[in-house]
């Protein structure tokens, strides 16, 4: 079924302890619909400027990913610049964010768009995310993401914004950040008072937990925690969430029914792309997976968890 992401589409900048690239294509919806593009075909809102050349937009459309959502204005592509140590994989230290174009960002939706099933609302302003939702009348499930520049200076905004998400996903530091509680579990709880019915934290290397409003996609209200495949080397953690994102919603868009079973296995299936995120530089190594690669990976993070 039809996936719509909104986000960033970006250049990037990138220094990690394997090597730096310079201004490569990058950005949360990059990541994303690539991800999504091995469980169905995604569409995208997003901005690009003058400096985005038909060379980059294939990169998505040789995924088959439809891009007729992407804007494009007058001046330059965003572009971050980010770097991690040895130490801390885990976490970037942003060098600059030039917003160029993004900063005017306006999501408009095609026509075509309009019978979109599920929705990514990826990290942008709250407003806006709410804005888009609101437009968006078919969708069944919306999925969001959000980041700490949004917590401190739209904390109203976003509040508001979480209420019209099914699923937030964010990491560990967000989750208690917005809830203003150092107890993981407790701000995790706290969150899902805001409105959505589940809550994906993402532990990095450590992989992620989904916490369940009570009620919700079944019985019962126990958290699910899906671990992350050890891999030996991390070239380049970026993208790393928004394609476990695109894993976890692609998979989700693919399936006949949503219940926690199809969520736990969601778990599974993003944890599986953001591992092959990392492994190489920017989202290269998102553009040339088969599907046995993914399954083979699949089936190491079902081992992994059972039992018998
Ligand atoms: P992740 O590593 O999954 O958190 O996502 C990394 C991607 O987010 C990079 O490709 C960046 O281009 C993009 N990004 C970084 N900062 C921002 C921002 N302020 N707004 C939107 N996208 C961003």
């Amino acid at each position: 079924m039809s996936i719509l992401v909104v986000g960033s589409v970006a250049f990037d900048t990138l220094k990690t302890p394997y090597g730096e690239r310079e201004k490569i294509i990058g950005g949360s919806a990059t990541y994303f619909s690539l991800a999504a593009s091995y469980f169905t075909t995604p569409r995208v809102i997003g901005v690009v400027g003058d400096d985005f050349l038909p060379e980059h937009e294939s990169v998505l459309n040789t995924r088959g990913v439809d891009t007729r959502g992407i804007q494009r204005a007058k001046g330059k592509t965003f572009h971050w610049g980010g770097e991690y140590t040895a130490e801390n994989l885990n976490e970037a230290k942003t060098k600059f964010t030039d917003l160029n174009v993004f900063e005017n960002f306006q999501p408009e939706i095609p026509a075509a768009y309009a019978d979109t099933e599920f929705l990514f609302l990826a990290n942008i302003d709250p407003l806006l995310q709410a804005h888009v939702r609101e437009q968006m009348t078919n969708v069944a499930l919306t999925g969001g993401d959000t980041m700490n520049y949004w917590i401190n200076f739209k904390r109203e905004d976003l509040q508001n914004t979480l209420a019209k998400f099914d699923i937030l996903l964010i990491n560990d530091n967000e989750t208690k950040m917005i809830a203003a509680d150092p107890s993981l579990p407790r701000a995790a709880k706290k969150v899902l008072e805001f409105g959505p019915k589940a809550l994906v934290i993402k532990h990095g290397e450590y992989g992620a937990t989904i916490f369940f409003r009570d009620g919700a996609y079944g019985l019962g209200h126990h958290p699910f925690r899906a671990p992350a495949l050890p891999l030996d080397e991390v070239r380049d953690p970026t993208g790393a969430g928004d394609s476990f994102a695109g894993g976890f919603m692609g998979y989700i868009a693919s399936q006949e029914k949503l219940d926690r079973e199809v969520l736990k296995r969601a778990m599974f299936y993003g944890g599986v792309m953001g591992s092959f995120a990392v492994e190489r530089f920017g989202p290269e190594r998102l553009q040339d997976l088969t599907r046995d690669e993914i399954e083979a990976r699949f089936k190491i993070f079902r081992e992994l968890t059972h039992l018998d």
